[in-house]
């Protein structure tokens, strides 16, 4: 007779597995505040298959000896690196049950599984004040949100020299050009999986002490191309110091010269949800594709973010996954024919949980009470010799660096990596305007002025002697 295979006991006890699951994740969840933001660690060799099974109970209990201590607070209250958000209850609920429900977002495996996609973003088209025309989609982050909608401006760049693009490639058009005044990185990581090469960048001159473009060095640079078409790339809260674009100016030029416009808005389209910042925002609505984080400012789990188009036949021509005899006749609508990935996650349902279980007032006051703790780091800054700002905390940002006199990239390093060590908070850094320096970013829900003070004391720590 076989034993009992693991998988059939655990099938068995499958309530009790997650209940094991659940306290483990309320376990974490109840003191991440008190983990190391973001703690060194060996890890031990890493493990060998089991020939035999060893069930779900072990396979956590051996799981949790050997991480549960390592997995650093980076959801937690004081982590302030790069622009990390944290999980809302509403979301961390929205996303076990994703898992539980297991649906295949392609569209195909449920009729609720697609109605709670076009639900939500609905719902992320209200909470950013978007007109009803921008159709939008659910990608893995704003780096597949920015490559989609640079995708989608490829096509179109090809439909205005006469070819097809998806269908033909890029042979025999000239290289294409693409405007920004301050580009992320995965701007040029997409060019580069498009094939437009990173060099179709073209960067425009910012304004001075800004990272906001330049308009009217952005409109000679558009006269120079003396009608060419070509791709704006706008950006709507640049990394280091929140800066944004004057989109109004922007949608303006779009009436006098014919380029194609995306906007990236990862974290910056959260101004939207305030009436302090809403106006930083004001013209994207003239935008033709829009990338938004969700996992950032919306607190919601990795990985996911939102691509907003007004151009769904473009994108479609671009993702379309016809002529497999399996799928079916291909279904414009089903997100397999808009988006890079054919079989996908229901990203839509932490999303969907989190607005609306704390709506647009919620959505106000996280965005609101996200800047006011950037504003308190800015003051503290500002008061202290042992550091110095690099920019004014626009919104949920602070850029700033060493001592009066500034530092070297090597002291920068230095100090974030005794700041690490220190446990109370991480820091990431970065270079403005040609300053090494470092910049904290607010947008977890947890962070409260208590955690800045505490932040702030393990900064000045780290700081001494230096
Ligand atoms: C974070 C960010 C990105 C990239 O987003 P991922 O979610 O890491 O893929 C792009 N643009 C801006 C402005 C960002 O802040």
């Amino acid at each position: 007779m076989n034993p009992i295979s693991p998988l059939q006991t655990d099938s068995q006890n499958l309530p009790a597995l997650l209940q094991l699951a659940r306290d483990e994740a309320a376990r974490f969840l109840s003191d991440v505040a008190a983990r190391p933001a973001n703690a060194s660690w060996d890890g031990p060799a890493p493990a060998r298959l089991p020939v035999h099974g060893l069930g779900a109970e072990q396979a956590l209990q051996n799981f949790t000896q050997i991480y549960g201590d390592a997995i650093s607070g980076s959801a937690g209250p004081r982590y302030f690196g790069f622009v990390t958000g944290g999980s809302t209850p509403a979301a961390l609920m929205g996303d076990w049950l994703t898992s539980a429900y297991d649906q295949n977002a392609s569209d195909r495996t449920s009729m609720a599984a697609a109605h709670i996609e076009a639900s939500a973003t609905s719902l992320l088209r209200e909470t950013f004040g978007l007109p009803d025309d921008f159709a939008g989609r659910f990608v893995s982050g704003a780096t597949m949100s920015n490559f989609v909608g640079l995708a989608i401006g490829r096509q179109w760049w090809g439909a205005q020299h006469g070819q097809n693009i998806a269908a033909d490639g890029l042979g025999g058009l000239p290289t294409p050009i693409v405007l920004s005044g301050s580009p992320h990185s995965c701007v040029y990581k997409s060019l580069s999986m498009l094939g437009m090469g990173r060099a179709s960048l073209r960067p425009v001159p910012t304004l001075p002490d800004r990272e906001a473009v330049n308009t009217a060095a952005l409109k000679r640079a558009l006269q120079e191309l003396a009608g060419q078409p070509c791709i704006v790339v706008a950006n709507a809260g640049v990394v280091n110091t929140v800066d944004f674009d004057d989109l109004e100016a922007i949608a303006q030029l779009k009436r006098e010269f014919n380029f194609y416009l995306h906007v990236d808005a990862a974290f910056g389209g959260f101004a939207a949800c305030s009436p302090k910042y809403r106006h930083l925002v004001a013209g994207w609505e003239a935008a033709d594709s829009i990338a938004i984080d969700a996992h950032k400012w919306l607190n919601v789990p990795y990985d996911s973010a939102v691509q907003f188009t007004r151009h769904p036949n473009w994108q479609a021509e671009v993702f379309q996954n016809a002529g497999a005899a399996y799928l079916g006749e291909p279904n414009a609508a089903d997100a397999l024919h808009l988006t890079p990935e054919n079989s996908r996650r229901l990203r839509a349902l932490p999303v969907w949980f989190t607005l609306m279980a704390y709506g647009a007032e919620g959505y106000r006051e996280m965005v609101e009470a996200s800047c006011a703790c950037a504003k308190l780091l800015e003051e503290r800054i500002a008061g202290s010799s042992a550091f110095r700002l690099l920019a004014p905390a626009r919104m949920n940002v602070v850029p700033f660096t060493l001592g009066e006199a500034g530092a070297s990239a090597e002291q920068v390093a230095q100090f974030l990596q005794r700041l690490r060590d220190g446990g109370q908070t991480f820091l990431s850094p970065t270079v403005y305007k040609g300053v090494a320096g470092m910049r904290a970013a607010f947008s977890n829900w947890r962070t409260q002025p208590a955690d800045v003070e505490i932040a702030w004391r393990g900064m000045l720590d780290a700081a001494r002697g230096m």
